[in-house]
């Protein structure tokens, strides 16, 4: 017999209430693992509004996990360009070459859990919605809701904590297969809807009002606890947009670390002066022929955040054998990560000036 719980009192109006009120998102008109998993992959680190595009042109680009798996690396870091966390493009690939290899997708956890990219959460996403599995899938979302209804003032940054609360939601999933593949769901949409994480939580129209514990003795609002996170490493770095003959230098990042084998413009350590950026250019062995723009920017990734500053250079030489200068078109081409984009603007109008000038 299970002890009644305000977590074990959920999964029934939690149902209908996802039942009447969910919203429609393509991933959700869909039992096909492969589109399943593509959606659990984009969601990852990413709001559903920022991927609703993404997805459509990315289904449609490659339909099955066969032509995602023969896709060239050039046109799929295009269609992801933009959604960052690239290394899930790239392990999206890995794994259809693994899915196409083997001949079916895997149906359960544990080989949903081998595929590269495929962690605890993402591997019981797809098993219970694409599989009707009874695995609970834990994301932020479900640990706010979890902690408030049932006033739990554990730390969720700990593991620990996400492990127990995995368990107790593991313990009061449905039987029916055809709950189990929208319960998952149904305490996420809760969380990203109603009891929402910045603001006060929406109890009023909460499925689980009558018995959730945070609600009654007033502790939502202070819940989940969350400890400190420690500070992101900041690093200074000096871009050089460099300019010749209508054309850009571009060059790949190394295959491992932060935006592997990305595209990106040539920079180094450090905030230079235009003295230093002058000297930079010329161990190149580039000359300097015009200083054309400063440009400062900032970009935040999960542990680590640039602070950059930028020079648009007209210049003479052709620099060391890894730079591929890039005409307008060219540039499009490529998937410039978006950590760039201010000097991916300044370059792409700057080509196009020349473009449009000389025809
Ligand atoms: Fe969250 Fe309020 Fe619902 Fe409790 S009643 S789960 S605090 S929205």
């Amino acid at each position: 017999m299970t002890t009644k719980t305000p977590l074990s009192d959920l999964p029934e109006p939690l149902l209908d209430w996802y039942r009447a009120n969910a919203r429609d998102l393509p991933w959700r008109r869909t039992r096909d693992p492969y589109r399943i998993w593509v959606s659990e992959i984009m969601l990852q680190q990413t709001r559903v509004a920022a991927v609703l595009g993404y997805y459509t042109r990315f289904l449609e680009a490659f339909p099955s996990v066969e032509a995602l798996a023969a896709a060239p690396e050039q046109q799929l870091m295009k269609l992801w360009e933009g959604l960052g966390y690239y290394s899930r493009a790239r392990n999206l690939q890995k794994a259809a070459g693994l899915v196409a290899e083997r001949g079916s997708f895997p149906d359960t956890y544990a080989e949903l859990l081998s595929l590269p990219g495929v962690g605890d959460y993402t591997a019981s996403a797809i098993a219970s919605a694409a599989f009707g599995r009874r695995e609970a899938a834990v994301d932020g979302n479900v640990l706010r809701v979890v902690t408030r209804l049932t006033d739990c003032h554990d730390d969720i940054a700990d593991p620990k904590t996400k492990k127990a609360i995995r368990a107790q939601v593991q313990a009061v999933m449905p039987e029916a297969a055809e709950d189990i593949r929208i319960f998952n769901q149904a305490t996420m949409e809760l969380g990203a809807t109603v009891c929402v994480p910045n603001g006060p939580p929406k109890c009023e129209v909460c499925p689980a009002a009558g018995f959730c514990l945070g609600r009654l003795r007033g502790t939502a609002p202070v819940l989940p606890v969350k400890a400190a996170k420690k500070a992101r490493r900041v690093e200074e770095r000096t871009v050089l947009v460099l300019l010749r003959q209508g054309r850009t230098a571009l060059r790949r990042r190394p295959g491992r670390g932060l935006l592997a084998g990305l595209w990106e413009f040539p920079n180094v350590d450090g905030a230079l002066d235009e003295d230093a950026a002058a000297a930079a250019a010329a161990a190149w062995g580039l000359t300097v022929k015009a200083w054309r723009n400063k440009l400062t920017a900032k970009h935040i990734f999960t542990h680590v955040e640039w602070h950059m500053t930028g020079y648009t250079l007209e210049v003479e030489g052709d620099g060391p054998a890894d730079f591929f200068w890039a005409d307008a078109a060219a540039l499009r081409e490529r998937a410039v990560p978006s950590a760039f984009a201010r000097y991916y603007a300044e370059a792409v109008t700057e080509l196009e000036d020349v473009w449009n000038e000389s025809n």
